[in-house]
């Protein structure tokens, strides 16, 4: 054990009871309405707890295991959530694994503060690759979308308008610990649209109309806004109008269109092509 987790022994509670208020609270917060009222979500496993805490989110309860009792990690993570300000929970199996949803959890969960930017602190500076993505639908679409952001070192994403939850335990789970590196911002079409007449760089749509072919245009000068369709429609005519080029990912065969998840990766890997090395420092 670490001197850090004798600092932590004494101040963890033990609980067995899924009756218990403060498990009660956590298995919630898999439904939107109680996120939004504890301004809260969930995060599974050890590494991305860490990484958040590293990254300087707000944690509220650690929940571990008690097969977590004496892992050095573990109880670093606890003495790291008890100096933040947190609560500790050393749980049973059936009360992580009814948290969780999931037969074989994770041996920690943690709880922790949502965090959104706010529009009007995103100043892109030349360089820099804002995602905006129309009224997506689909959880594991939007947790892949954050994944990708964050690993083409893209800037952050714009929820526009009524989008599913990027703090839904699905999307988090889909974003393999990303949600943590990739500010969110969310915003009403109008509201998108005034920030968008700010924007001091090339404002890309993606569209199976656009008469552009993607791999035509130049990203490399200032910083570039994509704006993505919602799965069904598409975009709507009054976002499409908003931006400078509609681009189209030429298709052979069958599929009307590509996964939503994929048509911003392919985009995301052209725009930040030549900022991505197999080797940076090379
Ligand atoms: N039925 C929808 C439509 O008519 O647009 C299909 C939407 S598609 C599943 C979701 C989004 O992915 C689109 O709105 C667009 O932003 C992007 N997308 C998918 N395939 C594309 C392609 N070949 N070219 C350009 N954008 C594409």
């Amino acid at each position: 054990m670490t001197s850090d987790g004798h600092r932590a022994v004494g101040q963890v509670k033990e609980v067995t009871s899924l009756a218990n208020p403060l498990v009660k609270d956590i298995k919630a917060l898999a439904l939107k309405k109680f996120r939004d009222q504890q301004h809260a979500f969930m995060a599974e496993g050890l590494k991305l707890v860490i990484d958040a805490l590293d990254l300087g989110w707000k944690i509220h309860t650690l929940v571990f295991a008690k097969a977590g009792r004496g892992n050095p990690a573990v109880e670093k993570v606890a003495a790291r959530t008890v100096a933040a300000g947190g609560t500790v929970l050393e749980v049973s199996e059936k009360v992580l694994s009814a948290i969780t949803r999931r037969d074989n959890p994770q041996m920690v969960v943690g709880v922790f503060a949502q965090q959104f930017v706010a529009l009007k602190d995103i100043h892109p500076r030349p360089g820099d690759v804002w995602v905006a993505l129309d009224r997506v639908r689909d959880p594991g679409n939007l947790g892949t979308v954050i994944r990708t952001v964050d690993a083409v070192g893209a800037r952050g994403v714009i929820l526009v308008g009524d989008t599913t939850d990027p703090f839904s335990v699905e999307t988090v789970r889909a974003t393999m610990g990303s949600v943590f590196a990739v500010p969110v911002a969310r915003a009403t079409p109008e509201a998108f649209l005034a920030w968008r007449r700010g924007f001091p760089g090339l404002v890309a749509g993606t569209h199976l109309k656009g008469a552009v072919d993607y791999r035509s245009v130049d990203f490399s000068k200032g910083p570039t806004l994509l704006l993505m369709g919602n799965e069904q429609q598409g975009l709507p005519d009054l976002l499409a109008e908003s931006c400078d080029k509609l681009l189209r990912i030429p298709q052979a065969g069958r599929a009307d269109s590509l996964n939503l998840a994929v048509a911003t990766a392919v985009m995301l890997f052209e725009i930040r092509r030549d900022a991505l090395k197999l080797d940076p420092e090379g």
